[in-house]
């Protein structure tokens, strides 16, 4: 009796296991479906983030769930005298779901806590030489993303990405890009995509548009996605993130085939927005 008893349990402890993640996404649409931000959580995100005034209330709504979800599952940390404040977290909440509005939750697998910083701070940075001698430097850094799942952002160039909206920058949209792109446990500039086609289809046309941009800075050709892109894929992916969001019809404009790539990655389009 007892024997079948622990093989039932033994049972049970291994479906949980096994189905702990659809268990989980279940607990969460419990949760947090139909849930909505305050009036003062609204009224802070019509404040200083255009994108979220913009957007329609079905995009708002999924985009709130988002962010209760973010709230409650990733840590905050100050650094550098930064005292963290529910706006402060709020703020950059939004920022990070809008790249992942219509993604299904877990929304970041493996992110796991944001440092924020007052303001732009200074890193240590090891680099090689010739020799193999490694020596350190101090460099200024306004944000990173850490493989591991830690993030680390200045708050001043947080609002600063929202205040321009189509600037093309946005430091938060940034550094998430990169979260998105290493969740494949590299940093390569290709994030995990849904079919084999789109693979396929990545391939080309974003590696033809990263070798076009450093070709149009070469020759001091014009060109929307902003130079940093060309340090490598990675950064091109999250660059181009930025300019997708923020500057859509432009780079639309000057490269319909990497526009749609995008659209069919992010699964929105940010032209509604503008
Ligand atoms: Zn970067």
């Amino acid at each position: 009796m007892i024997n079948i008893f622990l093989i039932l349990v033994l049972i049970a402890v291994v479906i949980t296991y096994w189905q702990w993640n659809k268990i989980k996404i279940h607990f969460w649409q419990k949760k947090y479906i139909g849930l909505t931000l305050t009036k003062s959580q609204k009224k802070l995100l019509l404040k200083v983030m255009p994108i979220y005034k913009n957007m329609t209330n079905q995009d708002r709504v999924k985009l709130e769930q988002h962010i209760l979800w973010f709230l409650d599952n990733i840590s905050f940390l100050g650094r550098g005298d930064l005292k963290v404040n529910p706006g402060m977290r709020l703020v950059v909440a939004a920022n990070a779901c809008l790249l992942v509005l219509n993604k299904p939750w877990p929304i970041y697998k493996n992110v796991k806590q944001v440092l924020l910083y007052p303001s732009a701070y200074y890193a240590k940075e090891n680099k090689k030489d010739g020799a193999g001698l490694v020596s350190f430097h101090n460099v200024v850094r306004q944000g990173e993303s850490w493989p591991g799942g830690t993030l680390v952002l200045s708050w001043h160039d947080v609002l600063a990405g929202n205040r321009l909206p189509e600037d093309g920058h946005n430091l938060v949209f940034h550094e998430f890009a990169h979260q998105l792109d290493q969740q494949t446990g590299f940093t390569s500039g290709t994030p995990q995509l849904k079919t084999q086609k789109l693979y396929k289809q990545w391939a080309q046309v974003f590696n033809r548009a990263f070798n076009q941009l450093k070709t149009h800075l070469a020759y001091g050709i014009p060109n929307v996605i902003h130079r940093y892109g060309a340090t490598n894929e990675a950064e091109f992916f999250a660059v181009l993130t930025e300019t997708f969001i923020e500057k859509p019809a432009q780079l639309q404009h000057q490269d319909p085939e990497l526009y749609q790539l995008m659209l069919d990655y992010y699964e929105f389009d940010p032209r509604q927005w503008v």
